[in-house]
């Protein structure tokens, strides 16, 4: 026996088309690529969709063809996101900090159809343009003054393309299972791979991003979208800003530590995301000012993944700006959210060091997220807080796969999806990233989580960045070579770090030795690549 409800489609068009009727006057400033700063509202972003999907039409753009950008956070991508998706297409954000290689790849392999790009990656797309194999048209994000001279076939202005279309659009039903966009993982190891959203994933992950209990955004709040639009969605922040029809505020390339804080106090920030690099480039920026009083900036909730929450992060933005911090716990995979880290009833009056150590987990699961974690040989392991496991999720916004079945399925008997990360879970069911599979430390048949032995290691004040990564070793198996980046000025040495390691982690997880360096490796996401590290002290001695 069916149910008597209105079967009707979940499709990404109901949320601008809400947004545009609920919420019209609601702002989204841009600080534009090519300088300057941009203002309109929701209703005016419905009515550039509605530009975008009459100009792909024109373009010749099929249903499910995918539409590539390269471009920061802006109006324009935000008027992409609805009228690509909106109308049927998928929108490819490729990340543009990947090397050309990658992104010559990456293109390739969605075989892109149209390629948007800010003024900023005129050069990047010139160069690549004759190996692009499926791109038939280009739209250069900008003005006709701001237009670049480049040598690139059958090249558009946005402004004329989009600017000269009707915003009579009538948006297409269909499956909702129906594809809505693709994002690439960096692929640290191998060619990138493809994670293709739905519009019913990521309509469903959009509601869970609403929940109190998460991230909790509403129409009342001002979001800072600090998270690139080609990062899985910007952690889907553009879908929930539209749900709720909030203030948005895109910051465009400017993403420095002065910018930042600038479009904070300016458009009077209440709620922003972003990875743990972009704020520290902000507390770097306050360091140098020390004038300036964070409390002042209003900002209340600030969202925090991608790799784990230092605590002097958490402490920082508590103490300082007076920010409530919540960390989430997720992958290009699984759109992202996973676990959200919310405190309890039962944490009320907790003693502040146990608190602490609470908040600093990555987060508990959200309804829609099924976690487990499994030995070597796939024995689930229980939730006791003390067994790691490899971390595996199930749900219906994780992907069953990659985009024309690279990799071969990441999927087990049980329909879950193997994360290759290492993880504890409490009886509360708050989750703890050990580490990524590949980097955890073997030391004797036991598992040393480098997370831990880094954070321990961020909270000394001479440190600015640390990373662990184990070095063969003939007894242990491995032990690990701590390897860290000094703040400006400060006074620290080999023997001051293990001191500090001493009173905060267990005597065999301590380093085997310390070495200094001016800067650390990073992905294109800003984290840490821990593969380029190990090359450089593959030769390494440990004393
Ligand atoms: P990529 O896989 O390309 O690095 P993702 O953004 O998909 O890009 O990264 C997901 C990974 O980031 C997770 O598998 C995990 O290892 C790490 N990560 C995400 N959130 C956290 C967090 N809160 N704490 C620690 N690590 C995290």
């Amino acid at each position: 026996l069916f149910g008597l409800m209105q079967d009707r489609p979940l499709l990404i068009s109901s949320l601008i088309e809400h947004a545009a009727r609920f919420h019209p006057k609601a702002e989204i400033v841009s600080r534009l690529p090519e300088g300057g700063m941009h203002r309109t509202d929701w209703a005016g972003i419905r009515s550039e969709a509605c530009k975008v999907a009459n100009a792909l039409k024109k373009l010749g753009v099929q249903q499910s063809e995918r539409v590539g950008t390269l471009a920061w956070n802006s109006y324009r991508h935000l008027a992409l996101y609805f009228g690509v998706s909106g109308s049927g297409a998928v929108l490819h954000t490729v990340n543009p900090r990947l090397f050309p290689e990658q992104i010559e790849y990456i293109v390739n392999h969605a075989e892109d159809q149209v390629m948007f790009f800010d003024t900023s990656f005129a050069p990047l797309v010139e160069k690549l343009a004759s190996k692009f194999k499926t791109v038939k048209a280009y739209v250069c994000m900008c003005t006709r003054e701001a237009m670049p001279q480049i040598d690139v076939p059958n090249l558009h202005c946005w402004d004329d393309l989009i600017g000269g279309q009707s915003d009579a659009f009538t948006w297409p039903e269909f499956d909702e299972r129906t594809a809505s966009s693709l994002c690439y993982t960096s692929g640290t190891t191998g060619n990138p791979k493809g994670v293709l959203y739905s519009h019913r994933s990521t309509m469903l992950h959009t509601l869970m991003e609403l929940a109190p209990d998460t991230f909790g955004v509403s129409s009342r709040e001002t979001v800072m979208l600090i998270v690139p639009m080609f990062h899985a969605n910007a952690w889907g922040t553009p879908y929930a800003a539209a749900m709720v029809g909030c203030r948005l505020v895109l910051p465009g390339p400017h993403l420095d530590g002065q910018s930042v804080y600038t479009l904070m106090r300016d458009e009077k920030v209440t709620f922003s995301q972003g990875v743990p690099t972009v704020w520290l480039m902000l507390f770097q920026y306050l360091d140098a000012n020390p004038d300036i009083d964070p409390k002042k900036l209003g900002i209340q909730r600030v969202g925090i993944g991608g790799a784990a929450v230092p605590r002097a992060m958490l402490e920082r933005f508590e103490n300082q700006f007076g920010a409530e911090v919540t960390q989430g716990w997720g992958m290009t995979e699984t759109s992202p959210i996973g676990v959200i880290s919310k405190l309890l009833p039962k944490h009320d009056g907790m003693d502040a060091e146990e608190l602490v150590k609470v908040k600093l987990k990555q987060g508990r699961g959200v309804w829609g997220v099924d976690l487990k974690i499994v030995d070597d040989a796939g024995k689930v392991q229980p939730w006791d807080g003390e067994a790691f496991g490899h971390l595996r999720v199930r749900g219906p916004w994780i992907a069953s796969g990659y985009f024309k079945g690279e990799g071969g399925s990441p999927i087990d008997e049980e329909g879950y999806f193997s994360t290759g990360d290492v993880a504890t879970i409490d009886p509360d069911g708050f989750l703890q990233l050990v580490d990524r599979a590949k980097d955890v430390i073997k030391s004797g048949g036991e598992w040393i989580s480098s997370i831990d032995v880094e954070n321990a290691t961020m909270s000394h004040p001479g440190v600015a960045e640390a990373a662990v990564i184990g070095l063969p070793h003939p007894k242990w198996q491995e032990r690990p070579l701590l390897v860290v980046v000094k703040r400006p000025g400060a006074e620290v040495d080999r023997q001051s770090v293990l001191d500090h390691l001493g009173q905060r982690i267990v005597k065999w997880w301590l380093p085997d030795d310390v070495v200094f360096v001016d800067s650390l490796p990073h992905t294109a996401t800003g984290k840490l690549l821990k593969t380029q590290l190990r090359q450089q002290f593959k030769d390494y001695q440990l004393p």
